[in-house]
């Protein structure tokens, strides 16, 4: 039941602040000097104040003072201990399934030809054209070094294909089906199960891409069924630039692939500087070479901020927030010649919302101007960001004003 009919006025914002559970992590995070209103934590989440204390433990005490020591002391089993507090606490994984390695393209590489690999008679593979960039060049990279058949769906809402969509591309041909489960333009969510379903008829496995789920949206790897899974940890998850990302292999599959950078990190007992290659059947056969120790310690910190703050309160916070930017939409944008283009359903988006707008990459950088920052994603869409533990309800207020004032005709 709503307690008040909601008006376009800032108090409206001023009291969702205030009743806001959320609000004092705000203060957990370095703010800009330069009052900016930050509404790209999808692409780069905000530094938590504590990153600088973390990392230097980590120089000064471990890499300081117990040098190669603190390889047996901590690092060698970090990436899957944070793996494991990421994996069960955000994911739905269990323990032993994901592990923090290398970057979302390098995973979707090996995971990639991992799949591929354990269905050698399978010459097809199914993803989307919308799919993010960097999915679809090693998709393509991968399918024609192969000789295999890449099939690129297109959603016919323009936001995110449906299982029925997607069922009729997906056969007995079909070794792999490579999703977002967040759209990074449209913020649509995609129905993870139905999709396992689908390609585990066909005898198919998936593979999820993660990145503007983790951390905002909950996830059920294991109750969904999915078999693979790749995500990032410097977006809502604030582990800073080029922090390293994550990989999820359903346990039952752990034994059966093999992919295809053998680093010695992939090899069983990695210190006997052994002549054969034997992969253990864990998830440590899936990273490849010394990982990113500073990096790998910020991801623990992000994880723990998002897990301190709830989950279920973070995405109770996301939805309120892209509510209000839709609301607002509505009473201001609509008829400036503004289109929505994210789902209307606050269920079936993630953390952002994106208008569509003729004049897109103008209007971007008019709101830099004016101290806003957001994302142009071409070739029509401004894309606000709206990360749960950092952005204030009177942010979305004071950005969307600013481009009603600012930006209608440009
Ligand atoms: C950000 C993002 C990536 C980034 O991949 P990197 O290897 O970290 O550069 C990949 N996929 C999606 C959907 C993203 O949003």
């Amino acid at each position: 039941m709503v307690s008040r009919i909601p008006s376009a006025g800032r108090e409206w914002a001023e009291e969702l602040d205030r009743h806001d559970p959320l609000a004092a992590f705000r203060d957990r995070f370095q703010l800009p000097q330069d009052q900016t209103i930050y509404l790209d934590g999808n692409s780069l989440g905000m530094m938590p104040k504590e990153a600088m204390a973390r990392l230097t433990k980590v120089a000064q005490w471990q890499w300081g003072d117990r040098l190669i020591r603190s390889w047996s002391e901590d690092w060698l089993e970090a990436p899957s201990r944070i793996g494991d507090l990421l994996g069960q606490e955000l994911l739905g994984a269990q323990a032993g399934e994901v592990v923090i390695t290398d970057s979302v393209s390098v995973n979707l590489y090996k995971l990639i030809n991992a799949a591929l690999d354990a269905g050698p008679d399978r010459t097809r593979i199914v993803s989307e054209r919308a799919i993010f960039p960097t999915d679809r060049y090693i998709l393509e990279g991968v399918a024609r070094a192969r000789g295999l058949e890449l099939v690129l769906l297109e959603a016919g809402d323009g936001q995110a294909l449906t299982p029925e969509e997607v069922s009729p591309a997906v056969d007995q041909s079909t070794a792999l089906l490579l999703l977002q489960h967040v759209d990074y333009r449209s913020a649509a969510i995609t129905e993870m199960a139905a999709m396992n379903q689908i390609a585990s008829q066909a005898g198919a496995l998936t593979l999820w891409d993660l990145c503007h789920s983790v951390g905002v949206v909950p996830v059920e790897l294991e109750a969904s069924r999915a078999d693979l899974a790749v995500g990032c940890t410097y977006k809502y998850l604030n582990s800073g630039p080029g922090a390293p990302a994550f990989l999820y292999v359903r346990r039952h599959h752990q034994k059966l692939l093999r992919q295809p950078i053998w680093g010695w990190f992939s090899q069983a007992d990695q210190f006997a500087m052994e002549e054969l290659y034997r992969p253990p059947a864990s998830i440590a056969r899936f990273q490849v070479g010394t990982p990113n120790i500073l990096g790998t310690s910020l991801v623990q910190l992000g994880v723990e901020l998002t897990v301190e703050a709830g989950l279920g309160r973070v995405r109770t916070k996301a939805m309120a927030l892209t509510e209000l930017a839709r609301f607002l939409h509505q009473q201001w944008l609509l008829d400036l010649g503004y289109g929505f283009a994210s789902p209307k359903d606050p269920n079936r988006r993630g953390a952002h919302v994106s208008l569509r707008h003729p004049s897109a990459r103008a209007i971007c950088a008019e709101l830099g101007d004016h101290r806003v920052v957001v994302d142009y994603r071409p070739p029509d869409l401004i894309r606000f960001g709206l990360a749960p533990l950092t952005v204030r309800f009177t942010d979305v207020w004071d950005a969307l004003n600013t481009l009603r004032q600012f930006c209608p005709h440009v």
